[in-house]
């Protein structure tokens, strides 16, 4: 594989490498520590990077760039990437999903398992510490609790312009502040009466800054922690705990986050001071975010096509879902060779949709074995086979299963008097250039004979429902007469009485606009009303055994994955990946 691309993320890393940041990280004393990874153990690890998934959903083609980084990160620089659920939030969180994510995180090909340790982390699993680490800030004087209503909460908060108001219950005792929060714990306050808030600055530019709430009431049962707690951290809160007791150095965002990294740095600090955490603390860096045109990823736009049964389900083939991407013939190498092309940037861009397709071709040529298919198929009879082949004969043919590839092996199928090729290969009066099949004109069969077309049948409203040829005696290919005519267009065929009549989906992109969801427009007035066509193609003999997940090149039309879901054996249905070339909006 080529050297991965320079990002300024490789840089700090390098930096930090160079100057020894993390070379003696000494934690022993830590609670965090102690309760996680064995106190005073150095630290195998040369950095430490996290994948921090909230398990509310499946995961998208942005998150395999997350994952490919984090994860590539660590592998390239001699550290550990660390799987974690942020499953601090009790709603919306399953099982289901914390599965699928596994699954999509494997299937990329990372793993979270090194030197036999096990680098599986649950946010929840610090609920303890995170309660531990809020009492102590109140300890000093850094939070209190805030009776505010909401509504009150909002208008103190100020604007961009304007600072914010201090709370009337910002100056509460240390001792009521702890009395009260305890309280909050043992479930004897209604959820929204009360909040835990960092005291910071109220007047800070920084809206983030301006006593940020860290602590809410949620009677709500947790899917790990069950009816535990009626007390949550608040996300900006438990995000940096989770990375210090991890022990990770560098923790990598999307630029969204940009803003909350001065409480990152606040929280980690007043922590450290309390004497919960240790130095070195880990960093924040934040990089865009993988924008590709003609997809969206926001999870409620995606769960709507769900929904709404605009698509078939979370793994529809058109979905940019990793589900759905997989089932669409996309593979791992492809999803990585993406995530190295499009590499980190501090700038937010847009990745146009022909780079995924390319990296998926890209893979796929090397590894595809290739077949013949009418897709759109027209009969052809052969009128003198009798007197060629003879009568009730067959003429077997072979083709390389790769052309460049000879150890995949040979493809055997049979020439018979009657075929399948492309609709689009016969013209009964040709335009200028057209040199595949004509009345009068001879093409080669491709693996096969040169045949010359002699006229068509057609039905009563002159749709052509049959061409016909005869075949050019010693002419196939592989013989020493092979080359003894001159011929320029090629077809390719499949045996009508031995291919193998299969549904083929023709998926095409899900929405028509660029950017389906900018400046306001509903994404679903962008819908490509042709983005999936179900057709019945003629396939070479072969594919009948065709493994689903398997992807093959059908010569000249793509390449396409006998689906994971649909195929049973002996009956494969295929997708459509990618075409050969890039042709939309051709
Ligand atoms: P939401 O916050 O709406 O639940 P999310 O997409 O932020 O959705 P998370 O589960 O929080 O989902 O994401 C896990 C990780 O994936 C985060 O570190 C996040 O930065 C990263 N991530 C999500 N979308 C992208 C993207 N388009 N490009 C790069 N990284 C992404
Ligand atoms: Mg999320
Ligand atoms: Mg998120």
């Amino acid at each position: 594989a080529a050297a991965p691309a320079a990002n300024f993320l490789r840089n700090i890393i390098e930096r930090d490498l160079e100057a020894g940041t993390y070379a003696h990280r000494n934690w022993a004393g830590s609670p965090g520590d102690a309760a996680y990874h064995g106190a005073g153990q150095p630290d195998p690890a040369k950095i430490r990077t996290r994948f921090p998934p909230e398990p509310n959903g499946y995961l998208h083609i942005g998150h395999a760039k997350s994952i490919c980084l984090n994860f590539g990160l660590a592998r390239d620089f001699g550290g550990v990437c660390h799987m974690r659920f942020d499953d601090t939030n009790p709603e919306k969180e399953e099982q289901e999903y914390v599965d699928s994510i596994l699954d999509a995180v494997k299937w990329l090909g990372f793993g979270w398992e090194q030197n036999g340790t096990n680098h599986l982390f649950y946010a929840s699993s610090y609920f303890e510490f995170m309660y531990r680490a809020a009492e102590a800030l109140i300890e000093r004087g850094h939070a209190y609790i805030d009776q505010q209503t909401p509504d009150e909460m909002r208008a103190n908060r100020g604007t961009l312009t304007e600072p914010g108001k201090n709370s009337p219950w910002r100056d509460r005792s240390v001792e009521e502040n702890l009395r009260l929060f305890r309280e909050m714990r043992a479930g004897k306050h209604a959820e929204g009466s009360m909040i835990l808030r960092a005291k910071i600055d109220m007047a800070s530019p920084n809206i983030n800054l301006r006593d940020p709430a860290i602590y809410r009431i949620r009677f709500a049962e947790h899917h790990a922690t069950g009816n535990a707690w009626c007390i949550y951290p608040m996300y900006t809160f438990a995000h940096p705990i989770e990375d210090a007791l991890e022990r990770i150095t560098h923790s990598i965002c999307t630029l969204e986050f940009e803003d909350q990294r001065p409480f990152y740095d606040w929280l980690l600090e007043h922590l450290r001071d309390a004497g919960l955490l240790a130095d070195p603390l880990p960093k924040q860096y934040e990089f865009a975010r993988l924008n590709l045109t003609y997809i969206i990823t926001s999870k409620r736009k995606l769960k709507q096509l769900v929904d709404e049964k605009i698509v078939d389900g979370w793994d529809d083939p058109r979905m940019p879902t990793i589900v759905g991407l997989r089932r669409r013939g996309y593979t791992p190498q492809s999803l990585q060779m993406l995530a190295e092309r499009t590499g980190a940037s501090k700038h937010n861009t847009w990745i146009d949709y022909s780079v995924l397709e390319g990296c998926l071709r890209e893979d796929l040529e090397a590894k595809a074995p290739r077949a013949m298919a009418a897709i759109d198929p027209l009969k052809l009879k052969l009128t003198n086979w009798d007197d060629v082949i003879g009568a009730g004969k067959v003429e077997p043919c072979s083709a390389p299963a790769h052309p460049h590839h000879p150890e995949f092996g040979e493809r055997k199928f049979n020439l018979t008097p009657e075929l399948w090729i492309e609709r689009e290969d016969f013209e009964e009066v040709p335009p200028k250039g057209f040199r595949r099949l004509f009345p009068g004109n001879m093409a080669r069969l491709k693996y096969g004979f040169i045949i010359e077309c002699t006229g068509c049948e057609k039905d009563a409203e002159g749709n052509v429902t049959a061409v016909l040829a005869k075949l050019v005696p010693d002419t196939k290919s592989g013989t020493p007469g092979a080359d003894s005519i001159k011929v320029k267009g090629v077809i390719t065929w499949v045996s009508a009485s031995e291919g193998v009549a299969t549904e083929v989906r023709l998926y095409d992109r899900l929405f028509t606009e660029a950017q389906p969801d900018a400046g306001g427009r509903d994404f679903l007035d962008a819908l490509n009303p042709n983005s999936k066509r179900v057709i019945t193609a003629y396939l070479e003999p072969g594919l009948a055994a065709a493994q689903p997940g398997d992807t093959f090149q059908f010569e000249r039309h793509g390449y396409f994955v006998a689906d994971r879901k649909d195929s049973v054996a002996g009956k494969p249905v295929f997708n459509l990946a990618v075409g050969l070339k890039d042709s939309w909006g051709k």
